[in-house]
């Protein structure tokens, strides 16, 4: 049997236009968003990877661990639900929840809005979690200074190779839930190599980002 594969052709043309319009607002906007926090000497890292990869994990470690050397904030996607947010608070960090609503990733407009209702004077690190998704954040740079992209074990062995624009601009990428590599039968070498090949100058750390294994590295990755 011969495999049979669609692309886009000719009659999108349209499509793709408009959806380039809406990408090259976006990137002036998120340099915008740069300008506006190094203005207030600001570091931002927005933390991106599929729902239940570990995102919000990854944050509150980060947090419990520079909670007393940063002033934080966390502005935090998510289409409906507040879950992660709540957890944040739990952590004494100021936590701003933007609803998406049915879209699918965050934008440098929502973060803007976001930054306004935060005290920029006071802080020092803000962390943005994108909506749970492997595909369309990496075409929606926020401004931020620095991408971390999650990946976990339970996610199997392709996910690298099926979503490579998304690991092409992260300057980290953690390979998380380590301890469960042995019972999905993943190989994280192989991870390792896949995300390589696509992005040589990433940072790759393997965690367990519950237990509190490898958050360290990802902090020293950060120069923080
Ligand atoms: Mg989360
Ligand atoms: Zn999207």
């Amino acid at each position: 049997m011969s495999k049979i594969i669609v692309t886009e052709d000719e009659g999108e043309r349209l499509d793709i236009e408009l959806e380039e319009s809406i990408i090259r607002r976006n990137m002036l906007l998120a340099e915008e968003n740069r300008r506006i926090l190094d203005n207030y000497g600001i570091k931002a890292i927005d933390v991106m990877g599929a729902t239940g990869s570990g995102k919000t994990t990854l944050i509150i470690q980060i947090c419990k661990r520079l909670k007393d050397r940063y002033r934080i904030a966390v502005i935090k996607g998510d289409l409906t639900s507040s879950i992660d947010s709540d957890m944040i608070l739990k952590e004494g960090v100021k936590s701003v929840q933007v609803n998406t609503g049915r879209e699918c990733h965050l934008d440098a407009s929502q973060i803007r809005k976001a930054l306004e209702k935060l005290e920029l004077s006071s802080l020092d690190l803000i962390f943005i979690e994108n909506v749970g998704n492997l595909i369309c954040p990496a075409e929606f740079p926020l401004g931020s200074h620095k991408r971390i992209v999650v990946i976990s074990i339970t996610e199997g062995p392709y996910t690298v190779i099926k979503h490579p624009f998304m690991f092409m601009d992260a300057d980290i990428v953690v390979i998380n839930k380590m301890d469960l590599a042995e019972a999905m039968k993943v190989d994280s070498d192989k991870l390792v190599q896949d995300i390589r090949s696509i992005n040589p100058r990433a940072n790759v750390v393997k965690a367990i980002c519950r237990d509190g294994i490898g958050i360290d590295d990802i902090i020293h990755a950060l120069n923080l």
